[in-house]
């Protein structure tokens, strides 16, 4: 028996990840279990290119039972175990993740879902334990080997017995302290309740022997205490569940499952579709603008199962660039297991299926401005860039989409507001829909061009986002009004085209010497009563305003 020492990195890290990665004790289980799920589903893989291997669906499970004695916990699984070698790769390298290898080797696209793939969940189990002994068989070799380490001090190989292919791990529990106890995770409620948060889908049984007691047939006071063996997950995908049946947490927790964010997700919208085309949809709006999102690295798409079975990670095909925010997974049965990401893309399926999602989306997102005005806000805060972006990029094809989910700041309301808001609140005489634009509230509301429209009791739009003009420009009405900015030359408004004409003679000798001595920056110099506590100002006579011009020119070319 040899004694090997863990890489004096590997030991620090270990140390380091065991105090602080994971935020909670209990998750220990959830690593432990999905490994048990992907060794698993190796056996499956397996089986498809072995003839010697059968997969029946019964033999495979994994068992969780606690030593309440012993402090023991003990995880015992029929996947596909591992040689002397792969104990050593897989449990002395920390980081190495001998799933993820697994993964590229096979080229696995389906998935059958297997979770591992950083390497370093195994390790979660020393912040329960200080002792962990696996006893492992390899598919490939009739010699099995128990690894053993206090996860500080290096690890142990030898040689073990075991009559079965599988992996057997068991946690020797640390001493309660003085502020932890691990005694809960030897109680069977505990383990249960632990095991229902985060491995329900677990395709596998997990199961565990329990103490039951029932009334003895005769006597209502006296039990009987015997042990049965219970399935203690569901199995069944949250996606085919009916959702009466599920809780916001339920929601909330297989989105931390599956990773799509480290926070929690503001809105879910959960689809059962079953007609001309079928499809079940988890979807999720985040919470949080993910750190990269308006980045390159940023890559959109949704999970897309083909019957349960996983066949891509990011389907980027179902979501339109606008609504790339939206995290989330799409089964279909109607979609073929074996379809190459180039056909995908021409698949009439999967484009239905894409056109269905946006209409969902952005209805949810619409009924959410209604109804959870506080939470459209929030959502806004994080998202509204991108809806805007969404107008202006494709030469305002998805204008209709977006228009009324938009939100601008306003002259005369102290919140964001939509169009229809706008709109609706227009005085009788006013045709137009007027915006301004600035760096911030504060200093749009100063400028002289504001004066006149705000005099005439007419709402101004705000605009502070660079995008935000050229989103408005994109869109040029709404409900048949026209946007026009403030410092337009012609404000559409009747009082001020006839102040134009009452410039007397002595202004205009005065107005002709000004254009002269600024010849090539203004077009013209004129009176207006547009003006109210201010001697000047600057107005745009095209298309392209002071402010827009300003971003123009700070693009690279
Ligand atoms: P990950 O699951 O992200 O790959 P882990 O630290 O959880 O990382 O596990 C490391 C590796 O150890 C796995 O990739 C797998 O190859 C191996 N392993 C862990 N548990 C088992 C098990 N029960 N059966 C077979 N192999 C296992
Ligand atoms: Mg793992």
């Amino acid at each position: 028996m040899e004694k090997k020492q863990f890489q004096a990195e590997s030991k620090r890290l270990l140390e380091m990840m065991v105090n602080s990665i994971y935020s909670q004790k209990e998750i220990f289980l959830r690593e432990l279990i999905s490994n048990a799920s992907d060794a698993i589903d190796k056996m499956y893989y397996r089986s498809l290119t072995d003839e010697n291997l059968q997969f029946e669906q019964d033999k495979y499970a994994i068992y969780v039972q606690a030593d309440k004695e012993a402090r023991t916990l003990t995880l015992r699984d029929t996947g596909i175990g591992m040689t002397k070698e792969e104990l050593e790769a897989n449990l002395g390298t920390i980081a190495k993740s001998g799933s993820l290898a697994f993964k590229k080797e096979n080229e696995i696209k389906d998935g059958h879902d297997i979770i591992g793939q950083f390497g370093v969940g195994f390790y979660a189990a020393f912040m329960v334990a200080d002792q962990v002994a696996v006893v492992s068989r390899s598919v490939d070799s009739d010699q099995a080997y128990l690894w053993q380490s206090d996860g500080t001090d290096g690890y142990t190989i030898e040689p073990a017995e075991k009559d079965e292919v599988g992996t057997t791990i068991t946690l020797y529990l640390k001493e309660n302290g003085e502020e932890e106890s691990f005694d809960e995770y030897l109680e069977e409620y505990r383990l249960k309740q632990i095991i229902k948060k985060y491995s329900d889908f677990i395709r596998y049984p997990i199961k565990m022997n329990v103490t039951v007691s029932k009334p003895k047939e005769d006597s209502e006071e006296e039990y009987t205490e015997f042990e049965e063996e219970q399935t203690l997950n569901s199995m069944i995908p949250i996606w085919r569940k009916n959702k009466s049946e599920l809780t916001d947490e339920d929601y909330v927790q297989f989105y931390q499952d599956k990773r799509y964010g480290f926070d929690k997700p503001l809105e879910h919208i959960h689809v059962a579709v079953d007609g001309a085309v079928r499809y079940n949809a988890i979807l999720f709006i985040p919470e949080n603008t993910p750190y990269d999102y308006y980045s390159k690295e940023f890559e959109k798409g949704l999970e897309l199962y083909a019957n349960g079975v996983l066949i891509m990670e990011k389907s980027a095909e179902l979501v339109p660039d606008y609504f790339s925010f939206v995290k989330g997974m799409v089964d279909s049965e109607d979609l073929s297991l074996n379809i190459s990401r180039e056909m995908l893309q021409h698949d009439r399926q999967l484009q239905l299926i894409a056109k269905n999602i946006k209409s969902k989306i952005k209805s949810q997102l619409k009924t959410m401005l209604k109804k959870d005005r506080e939470k459209y806000d929030k959502f806004y805060q994080a998202f509204g860039r991108q809806l805007k972006f969404g107008v202006y990029n494709d030469f305002g094809a998805n204008k209709d989409d977006l228009q009324d989910l938009l939100l601008f700041h306003s002259s005369t309301e102290n919140k964001l507001v939509s169009l229809a808001d706008y709109v609706s609140r227009m005085k009788e005489d006013q045709t137009h829909i007027y915006y301004a634009t600035g760096d911030s509230v504060e200093r749009i509301a100063k400028l002289p061009q504001t004066e006149m429209v705000a005099d005439k009791g007419y709402e101004i739009l705000y605009l502070t986002e660079d995008v935000d003009e050229f989103a408005i420009k994109m869109l040029r009405e709404y409900d048949g009004k026209e946007f026009i900015s403030v410092s337009s030359a012609d404000l559409k408004i009747d009082d001020d085209e006839k102040a134009e004409q009452e410039t007397s003679e002595e202004d205009t000798a005065m107005f002709s010497k000004m254009k002269e001595i600024l010849t090539g920056k203004v077009k013209d110099v004129r009176t207006s009563k547009r003006l109210k506590t201010h001697p000047v100002f600057l107005a745009a006579d095209g298309d392209i305003t002071i402010e827009m011009e300003k971003v123009l020119q700070a693009m690279p070319d």
